[in-house]
């Protein structure tokens, strides 16, 4: 039945890419929606703005400090809204009975607890935050069943897959395989001996989609295409050999699914999140998102190519986990997080972030079966600390210059 009322949101990271597309579309449709909680990290801000936008009942914020100055410029606006902070205040908002639906777009693992809080407390959860199932996957999905909680994929590929399985999604009957698109980031077509040199702000430059730091450099590396097909195995629970990637430059097409019969469904549209978020906001229906429409007469063409692994050898190193049974995933996605963090600090090399993930991985036993999220976070703890070891014994970024010419 179709809840009349409107739906109670809960955005966790809303002062990020996700989080402003969510409330951009929350905006045009003020009858539905009605915003509860807002969390941030250290945008306070942000945050503080969106506050005077939407009037959430309760904020969380990271720190202490953070919080008092948030408060503080509440109060002088005369809003009244509760501020709290840290991580187990982002778990209470995520269960919290003030709200239906979580908006799960936190980036990284911190995302974590709070995506399964919501899990645990039967929510409707839009999830953004991918980390949190390539983590997890197995407990993840576990507990979204036993707790009846609805999991709806933010993610354009797996909103998109999700679409074209349509009836298919639960049994995956007459399913044949998986298509996920991958523009190839900015580096598709450079210079491979060229890679070494380029800069945090050249990886972050994504030819058609705007986003968090985080994930344009996954993109750039193409680790992002790797965490998304671990995320699909775990969301449509399909093999990874049902898996398949393909390089399609124009991201028009989100993705697909090939049936038994040679079908292939394609979900289409304009590169912007604001689609996804719109279709998981108010499925099963449909609402206007405020993005153009598709002219497909003004697209020269469509293009596909399969994916060159040696180019991209953190997508390789995704395959392998996900065709190993992903036991090593928390390790792929720590040190991912380490390296990445380090390349946009200035502190490693482009190339040297598939360097750090491959070696860490190799160091590093996978994770044993049927594990609950304190040995999740030990895992993750361990290979952030082998990550962080690793790069350190990297010949020095200077040196590597120099070798270099
Ligand atoms: P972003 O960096 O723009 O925003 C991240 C948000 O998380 C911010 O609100 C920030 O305050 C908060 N945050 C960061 N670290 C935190 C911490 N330690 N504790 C609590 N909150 C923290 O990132 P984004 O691009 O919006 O991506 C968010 C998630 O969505 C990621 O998992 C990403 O992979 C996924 N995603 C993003 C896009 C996109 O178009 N941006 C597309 C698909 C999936
Ligand atoms: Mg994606």
């Amino acid at each position: 039945t179709v809840s009349h009322g409107t739906q109670r949101l809960a955005i966790l990271g809303s002062t990020g890419s996700i989080g402003g597309s969510t409330l951009d579309v929350v905006a045009r449709h003020p009858d539905r929606f009605t915003v509860t909680a807002l969390t941030a990290h250290r945008s306070i801000d942000r945050l503080y703005d969106q506050c005077l936008a939407f009037r959430p009942a309760l904020v969380v914020v990271g720190e202490a400090a953070d919080a008092a100055r948030l408060e503080q410029k509440l109060r002088a606006a005369h809003l009244d809204t509760e501020v709290t902070y840290g991580a187990d205040a982002l778990c209470a908002v995520a269960s919290s009975q003030e709200c239906d639906t979580v908006v799960a777009a936190i980036v990284g693992a911190a995302g974590l607890p709070s995506s399964l809080a919501a899990a645990r407390a039967g929510k409707k959860i839009l999830l953004a935050n991918k980390e949190a199932l390539v983590m997890s996957g197995a407990l993840f999905m576990r507990t979204v069943v036993e707790h009846g909680a609805t999991l709806l994929p933010l993610d354009s590929e797996h909103n998109a897959i999700f679409q074209c399985l349509g009836t298919c999604l639960k049994s995956g009957a007459g399913v044949e395989r998986l298509i996920l698109t991958a523009s190839g980031g900015p580096f598709l077509t450079r210079a491979l001996d060229s890679l070494d040199e380029v800069t945090p702000d050249q990886a972050c430059a994504h030819p058609n989609w705007v986003m968090g730091r985080k994930i344009s450099v996954d993109s750039a590396t193409m680790m992002n295409k790797a965490l998304e097909t671990i995320e699909a195995h775990w969301l449509f629970n399909m093999p990874a050999e049902r898996i398949e990637v393909v390089i399609h430059p124009q991201s028009v097409i989100h993705s697909m699914v090939a049936y038994a019969d040679q079908s292939v469904l394609a979900q289409l549209g304009n590169p912007d999140m604001r689609t996804p978020i719109a279709h998981a906001l108010a499925y099963p229906e449909r609402i206007d998102s405020g993005v153009a429409p598709l002219d497909l007469t003004r697209m020269a063409n469509l293009s596909f190519a399969a994916p060159d692994l040696s180019r991209f050898p953190c997508l390789r190193l995704g395959l392998e986990v996900l065709r190993d049974g992903c036991a090593a995933s928390v390790t792929l996605n720590a040190a991912n997080e380490i390296a990445v963090e380090a390349f946009l600090q200035g502190q490693i090399r482009f190339t040297a972030i598939a360097q750090v993930v491959e070696e860490a991985l190799h160091r590093l036993p996978p994770l044993a079966a049927h594990h609950q999220l304190e040995d999740i976070f030990a895992a993750d703890a361990a290979a952030r600390a082998m990550a962080q070891q690793i790069i350190r014994h990297l010949p020095a970024f200077g040196a590597q210059r120099v070798a270099v010419h």
